[in-house]
């Protein structure tokens, strides 16, 4: 029962020297850490150090699958992607779907490590079991759509192809990975593109035919059965949940509005929801329902989602769903994070209404809200680094240090990383799991919390079978560990984090843990309880803050931007609400077992299995 679900190999690659290595996972590895994000962290951890700069060769480029990935367990075939990260020089981490995750198991590897960097561009090839580095000079300058068309004609028109644009090779610190060419899905956060860049690695194409062994295929199949609706997924049950998630997002006042300064931008709902309810569906590899963020337009090209429409609209006063469409392409194209790049925008829209950026500074440029021609403009300088993109390429902590003095009010970023598109103060759990996360203010390392405290969606195997009130901070320190220990398992199986939370897939109470530990145990035969895997969890979440933490983090760095913790809206869902940030960081340190300067004690290290050295 060794390898069940794994294919047991993890590929090195050393870019200095051109050469490959191949090391064998063990057991203990895949019982602690499970795979995905937990490998990645176990590896970053043991491989680097302190001092180890995002862009030096000694910083590791991971991408790594889970045993359930490439199985039939629904929504696996995703993959993540891990380093040092250039942004916020703290742990970085970006996930994606798509197919290029099992693509890579069928290719007979767990995952790929990069070290080194490479004296000329190259694109790695890997094809069962063989891998081989070659040549991509001619690829250098070309966006990810086109370097996955090329790619797929050198190597396998079926080879799935992850790659970076120019964002990336121009070393934009919020410059994000895109497999499948026109299909965009992204890895996106944290800048790992501007890694593969400084690294001179324009992509990875994958192919193969191995497919992982699994312990009992026929539990996985009967338990994804009783999920899926028996009527299939009509377009009302779509339009259904697009209004509702619209409903959570603009009328719960969950979401940005001018820099986070508003909390309603008139008729922004109604517009997404006449383009998303014209999108098609185009569901990742393997995954049984789509969702409203695989979606593609008319031309073939990724549609709009969430954290692009939000971060790039209403968070800049545009709502010309055109322009925002074009934005989105745009980013997809040069390998930018539409987080980011909705983040830097609003800033610099904030900075020049408030004169701390002027005409002289933007070559002419009228950064006025709602000016959608500029934001068209500042995307095409930060992935070129060119005039004032030269700085907001740096993201707004490093933009706002540059301009000085008010600016700082205006960046909004924890550790670094801007802000995503659900407000903190309409999800008080939010502002405890963005001031917390691994990576700074990161959603999907608590995706769920905001389904449980405004959807339909409870977890009593959590404990919570009631809803908690969304504006209450007590109890929500402990509700935002418990969320993050859940999601660290589901990015080391690795599979979608939507899939607590699919709509499709519900049964009155959504897809409990049960259903996530019966998976890992059909996949590798093993026998964990729903207690053994959210402790895999915790022990996950506490080796990314112990790394963090060599870094240099602590309870100084847990914080969110003043704009979330004394600026009132005003209007909309949530327009009084304020989180007590402070109460809640005592909360969630005391249920973590860490100090009250955030440092998880030597107690709780022994008792993950874990050391300080
Ligand atoms: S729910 Fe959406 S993002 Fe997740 S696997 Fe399915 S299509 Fe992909």
């Amino acid at each position: 029962m060794e390898n069940m679900g794994y294919m047991g190999k993890i590929l090195w690659v050393d870019l200095s020297e051109g050469k490959f290595s191949i090391r064998e996972e063990t057991n203990d590895l895949r019982k602690l850490y499970l795979g995905g994000v937990g490998f990645a962290a176990k590896i970053l951890w043991e491989e680097t150090t302190a001092k180890t700069d995002a862009f030096s060769p000694e910083n590791l480029l991971i991408f790594m699958t889970g045993p359930v990935t490439g199985t039939s367990v629904p929504c696996s075939s995703r993959y993540i992607v891990a380093s040092i990260s250039p942004l916020t020089n703290i742990w970085g981490e970006a996930h994606a779907g798509g197919s290029w995750g099992s693509e890579l198991k069928f290719s007979g590897f767990d995952g790929v490590i990069i070290r080194g960097v490479s004296k000329r561009p190259v694109y790695l090839w890997i094809e069962d079991g063989e891998a081989e580095l070659r040549d991509a000079k001619h690829l250098w300058g070309l966006d990810t759509y086109s370097t996955c068309e090329v790619v797929r004609k050198e190597t396998d028109p079926n080879a799935s192809v992850a790659a970076i644009g120019p964002a990336g090779e121009n070393l934009v610190r919020f410059a994000c990975i895109i497999n499948d060419g026109k299909i965009g899905r992204a890895a996106a956060r944290c800048g790992l593109g501007a890694v593969m860049g400084y690294k001179n690695l324009k992509a990875i194409a994958v192919k193969g035919t191995k497919k992982p062994k699994v312990y009992n295929e026929d539990k996985i199949r009967e338990s994804v059965k009783e999920l899926l609706p028996s009527g299939g997924i009509t377009s009302d049950v779509r339009k259904n949940f697009v209004m509702q998630m619209l409903t959570h997002f603009v009328e719960d006042g969950n979401f940005p509005v001018k820099n986070w300064l508003k909390g309603t931008f008139e008729g922004f709902k109604e517009k997404i929801i006449d383009e998303w309810l014209k999108a098609k569906p185009s569901p990742c590899r393997g995954c049984p329902t789509g969702c409203l963020e695989s979606n593609l337009t008319d031309n073939g090209e990724r549609h709009i989602v969430w954290e692009a429409v939000a971060p790039m609209g209403s968070q800049c006063l545009i709502d010309d769903m055109k322009a925002l469409q074009k934005a989105y392409t745009l980013c997809n194209m040069y390998g930018l994070d539409t987080i980011s790049t909705g983040g830097v925008i609003s800033f610099a829209m904030e900075c020049f209404e408030k004169n701390i950026i002027t005409r002289e500074d933007t070559e002419g440029l009228d950064l006025s809200w709602g000016n959608s021609d500029a934001l068209i403009e500042l995307i095409e300088r930060i992935a070129r680094r060119r005039s004032i993109g030269k700085i907001l390429g740096e993201g707004v902590k490093r933009a706002s240090e540059f301009f000085g003095g008010l600016a700082y009010e205006y960046a909004l970023h924890v550790k670094g990383l801007e802000i995503p598109a659900h407000d903190p103060r309409a999800i008080i759990s939010y502002a405890v799991a963005y001031a917390t996360g691994s990576v700074g203010a990161t959603h999907t390392e608590a995706l769920r919390v905001h389904q449980l405290e405004i959807g339909n969606f409870l977890y009593p195997e959590l404990g919570y079978s009631i809803k908690p009130d969304r504006f209450e901070s007590c109890g929500k320190g402990i509700l935002a560990a418990k969320f993050q220990n859940l999601h660290n398992v589901i990015d080391s199986m690795v599979c979608c984090e939507f899939l607590l939370g699919n709509w499709a897939l519900r049964r009155g109470t959504g897809v409990q843990p049960s259903y996530l530990v019966k998976w890992i145990n059909y996949v590798t035969g093993w026998d964990l309880s729903i207690n053994d895997m959210l402790k895999i969890g915790e022990r996950i979440f506490t080796l990314k803050r112990m790394f963090n933490i060599r870094r240099g983090i602590s309870r100084k760095d847990d914080i969110l931007p003043p704009r979330f913790l004394t600026h009132k809206r005003g209007s909309g869902g949530a327009a009084e609400s304020l989180p007590f940030l402070g109460k809640m960081l005592n909360e969630y340190y005391r249920y973590r077992g860490w100090s009250e300067e955030g440092l998880p004690t030597e107690e709780k290290l022994k008792e993950l299995g874990l050391s300080t050295k």
